[in-house]
C-alpha cells in the first residue's frame, strides 16, 4: 500500500524480455499495469497495480462505439547511474485532464496518477531498457465503460497504464524525413477535438497517412480544415521551421495538440538566446521563403521521435530540399540537449525530469 492506498497485486509468472535488438515500438509489454475504475457518485476508486493482463468488457461498453476515450503519452529513461527518470509527467497528467474536459471524462487527481506511475514503474523497473537511445515508453488512457448505446457520456471509466519497452527511435542516427502537404484531408478543425489526445483523431488521420506513404512520404503536413491554407502539425507532432536565422512554429489555434515536446524546445531556444516565435503560418510563406533561400531548417517535435528533421518538403509538384536534405545545426542541438537531459546525460538545469 502507498500514501493512496495503491493495491499491488504480483504476477506469479514473469515474462521474458526482449533483447536490446529486438526492441521495437509498442509491441511488447511488462509483468504489470495500473487500473482505476470510476463509477458514478462514488468517483474513482479501487487504484491497483495488477499482472498485465486482457480486460473483459461488456459488448455495449461506450468505448467501442462512441470513442470516449483519452490517452497520453510519455517515456523513462534509465541514466548510467541507474537513476530512472522521467520527462515532465506532471504536464502528461495536466494534459490528459485537458482532453478529460473536451470528452466529458471525468477529471483524475494528478498526484495520484503520478504516484500510480512511480510505482508501477518500480514495481517492473527492470523492464526498462538501458542501451543507448531505449526508453521505457508510458501509455496511460482513460476508457469509457458503461454497456450503454445511447449517446452521453459514460457514467463508467477506466483508467489503465502500461507500459513497453522501446528501441532508439533512430536505429541509425537521426535521419530527416521527407514530408508532403496533404491537400484532400484536415486533421481537425478549431471547436473540433484536435486539441485533446483522444483516439479519433487518430483513427481520421490514418487515411491521408497511408495515402502518403504509397507516394514515398513519411509523414504528412497538416494543412488548417477551414482555409486550407495554414500549417498546423507534421504527422503527429508538432512542426517547426527556421526561417532567416528566426524559429517559428504554429501558435496553439484550438486544432493543434499542444506537445510536450514542442513547449520544451521553445523554452530551450529562449534560453539559448535564439529568436523564436509561436504564430500563423502559411505554405505560401514557406514556399516563399524557401524560393528566397531563407528555409533553412524544418523540424518535427514529439515524445516518440523527440526531434524529427524534414529533409524534404513537397507542395504543389515541388520538392523543397531543405538545408540540402540533411539535419540542421539548430534541429541536431535541440535533438542532442534534450536527449541528453532526457537521459541523464545533459545537466537538467530546467528540472524537467524527475
Ligand atoms: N501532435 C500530435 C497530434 C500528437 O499525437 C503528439 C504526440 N503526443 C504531438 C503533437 C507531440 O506531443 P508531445 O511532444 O507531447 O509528445
Amino acid at each position: 500500500m502507498t500514501k493512496y492506498n495503491i493495491d499491488v497485486t504480483l504476477t506469479q509468472t514473469k515474462k521474458e524480455k526482449p533483447n536490446a535488438s529486438e526492441l521495437a515500438f509498442g509491441k511488447v509489454f511488462t509483468d504489470h499495469m495500473f487500473i482505476m475504475d470510476y463509477t458514478e457518485g462514488q468517483g474513482w476508486h479501487d487504484p491497483r497495480i495488477i499482472p498485465y493482463q486482457p480486460l473483459t468488457l461488456d459488448p455495449a461498453s461506450m468505448i467501442f462505439h462512441y470513442g470516449q476515450s483519452v490517452f497520453e503519452g510519455l517515456k523513462a529513461y534509465v541514466t548510467k547511474k541507474e537513476q530512472v527518470l522521467l520527462f515532465r509527467p506532471d504536464e502528461n497528467f495536466k494534459r490528459l485532464n485537458k482532453s478529460n474536459d473536451r470528452l466529458c471524462i471525468p477529471h483524475l487527481d494528478e498526484e495520484l496518477a503520478l504516484e500510480a506511475l512511480k510505482t508501477l514503474i518500480q514495481v517492473d523497473r527492470d523492464w526498462i531498457p538501458n542501451a543507448e537511445g531505449t526508453s521505457l515508453y508510458i501509455r496511460p488512457f482513460i476508457i469509457s465503460t458503461e454497456p450503454y448505446l445511447g449517446v452521453s457520456p459514460s457514467d463508467r471509466y477506466q483508467f489503465i497504464i502500461i507500459l513497453s519497452p522501446v528501441a532508439s527511435y533512430y536505429k541509425e542516427g537521426i535521419a530527416p524525413v521527407r514530408i508532403a502537404v496533404e491537400n484532400e484531408f484536415v486533421r481537425s478543425v478549431a471547436g473540433g477535438t484536435g486539441s485533446a489526445k483522444t483516439g479519433g483523431n487518430y483513427a481520421a488521420s490514418l487515411k491521408a497517412q497511408q495515402l502518403s506513404g504509397t507516394k514515398g512520404y513519411s509523414q504528412v503536413l497538416w494543412l488548417d480544415g477551414v482555409e486550407r491554407k495554414y500549417i498546423e502539425e507534421v504527422g503527429s507532432m508538432n512542426i517547426f521551421f527556421k526561417v532567416d536565422g528566426e524559429v517559428i512554429t504554429p501558435s496553439i489555434n484550438g486544432s493543434i495538440l499542444e506537445g510536450i515536446t514542442r513547449k520544451s524546445v521553445i523554452e530551450l531556444l529562449k534560453h539559448w538566446g535564439i529568436p523564436v516565435s509561436e504564430r500563423k503560418i502559411s505554405i505560401a510563406e514557406i514556399k516563399e521563403a524557401y524560393a528566397a533561400g531563407k528555409l533553412e531548417e524544418a523540424f518535427g517535435t514529439g515524445t516518440a521521435a523527440v526531434i524529427s528533421p524534414v529533409g524534404e518538403l513537397f507542395w504543389q509538384n515541388e520538392g523543397m530540399s531543405i538545408n540540402g536534405g540533411k539535419t540542421g545545426e539548430v534541429t541536431k542541438k535541440l535533438y542532442d540537449t534534450l536527449t541528453g537531459i532526457q537521459s541523464g546525460m545533459v545537466e537538467d538545469h530546467f528540472n524537467w525530469c524527475i
